[in-house]
């Protein structure tokens, strides 16, 4: 077995530049986001997508007869560490969520004509789609438990039902439902996938709900959770992705990969926020000394240094586990990725805005929308315990119950052995 950090010359250049361009091209037009309206960021992106794409750097994360460079997860982990440092900077690269993840979904689950009309247009960026699963009233953690239902009646399904944080619905081009079409079927091959465009008669955004990032109206920029309901929504059976009950296996599929290209984001995140609580460390003064100088703020920079290490080797692990022994396989360790990363990117950025003091609480610098952003993924992309019940309950397969003591028991063990090692025993008792 080798173990090797580095990567080809390549595929350094490539990194190198996406360095440069993320800092220098992407960054500092994303601090004028909020000052613009959609038709002028979409201008103002354009030129930089096409460098992407000159770069052969779009949508990378397809497989090479989606468009993509087939590159593995490895690489493709090293990607989103540098992306994860600008909010939107996947989206210059073409593979922002939910988009990155539909596409996949719909790449495995859909026909010719299907990608026709909807995978290829989303791979170039031309129409932009939402995901829609969760619903207000049933536990999203436990998705049999959706009750939107999707009936079929001729060369249509009708769909009825309520569904709330589907994620950009507002402005999307079309929203990937997941609802109930075959009731008497065991739970996970009782619902499947739909495709409805956006202004479907009886699919009715009522609101994009008010969240600790969006607090108040107005604040809805990148396209917010949307409450959706559906009415006798009427589409065309055409429009359902995969066969009737695979929902399940297909919304699977889409939420892997993802979770590693998140938790690579959240190094780049952990990174900036450690970038600025180590300037400000040691450019600020309190009590005749430099704020580094004192040793609680040195724990919070050394456990920050430790957690992020950590987090970028484990994502880096998972992604290798992925590419050497397939997707199926690393299931166990970007689950433990998933609550773990999201636990360090919130204690790392808390730490930082701690050390800014009230300077850390205000909106002049980026930690307080980072902390918010923060503390969204302990809970979206499934809740942190989901993640770790799986987890324990994987792990723990790989034991056997013992009846009585423990198989570490050290005076039955000592009981045991006594008999194999008895003429040691004799020979060591008899000259003490
Ligand atoms: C910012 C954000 C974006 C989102 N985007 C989308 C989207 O685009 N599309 C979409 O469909 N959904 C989206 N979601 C919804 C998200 O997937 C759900 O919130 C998540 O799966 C949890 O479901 P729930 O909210 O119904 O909580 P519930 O399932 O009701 O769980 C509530 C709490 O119960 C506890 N819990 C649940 N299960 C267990 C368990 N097995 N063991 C122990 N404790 C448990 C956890 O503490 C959990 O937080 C988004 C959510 C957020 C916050």
């Amino acid at each position: 077995m080798s173990i090797d950090f580095s990567v080809d010359p390549e595929f350094a250049e490539h990194l190198a530049w996406m360095r440069r361009f993320v800092d220098d091209e992407i960054e500092p037009l994303h601090l004028f986001y909020d000052e613009m309206t959609d038709a002028s960021w979409k201008r103002a992106t354009a030129p930089l997508k096409q460098q992407v794409k000159d770069r052969g750097l779009w949508a990378c994360h397809l497989d090479p007869e989606l468009g993509g460079q087939g590159y593995g997860q490895v690489k493709l982990a090293l990607m989103h560490e540098i992306l994860g440092r600008v909010t939107r900077a996947p989206e210059i690269f073409g593979n922002q969520a939910p988009d990155s993840g539909n596409g996949e979904l719909i790449a495995i689950g859909a026909t010719d004509e299907q990608k026709d009309r909807w995978l290829w247009p989303l791979l170039r960026g031309d129409i932009t789609s939402s995901f829609s699963l969760t619903e207000p009233h049933f536990s999203g953690s436990d998705p049999t438990m959706i009750n939107t239902r999707a009936v079929r009646d001729g060369d249509e399904y009708v769909i009825n039902g309520h569904k709330w944080f589907a994620s950009n619905a507002a402005k999307a081009d079309f929203v990937l439902v997941m609802a109930v079409t075959n009731p008497d079927n065991p739970p996970h091959k009782a619902a499947s996938f739909f495709v409805v465009p956006r202004d479907t008669p009886g699919m009715r955004i009522h609101r994009n709900v008010f969240t600790m990032h969006h607090p108040y109206p107005g604040h809805f920029r990148s396209g917010g959770h949307a409450e959706i309901f559906f009415e006798d929504c009427r589409i065309p059976a055409d429009h359902r992705i995969g066969a009737e009950g695979d929902g399940f296996l297909l919304a699977q599929k889409r939420l892997s990969g993802g979770r590693i290209h998140h938790a690579m984001r959240w190094v780049g995140q952990c990174q900036k926020a450690f970038d600025l609580m180590c300037e400000r460390a040691v450019s600020r003064q309190t009590k005749g000394q430099l704020l580094i100088e004192k040793q609680m703020i040195q724990e919070l920079i050394a456990d920050s240094s430790a957690e992020i290490r950590a987090l970028r080797l484990m994502a880096l692990h998972s992604a290798w586990v992925w590419d050497t022994e397939g997707g199926s396989l690393a299931r166990i360790e970007i689950a433990e990725l998933k609550y773990w990363g999201a636990q360090v990117l919130g204690n790392v950025i808390d730490r930082a805005i701690q050390v800014h003091g009230a300077l850390g609480w205000t909106t002049d610098l980026p930690l307080a929308e980072m902390y918010v952003m923060a503390r969204q993924m302990r809970i979206a992309d499934g809740a942190d315990e989901v993640h770790k019940s799986f987890v324990a309950t994987k792990r723990a397969k790989a034991y056997t119950p013992v009846e009585g003591w423990p198989s570490q028991h050290v005076p039955t063990r000592k009981a045991e052995l006594r008999e194999r090692f008895a003429e040691f025993i004799d020979h060591e008792m008899a000259n003490h």
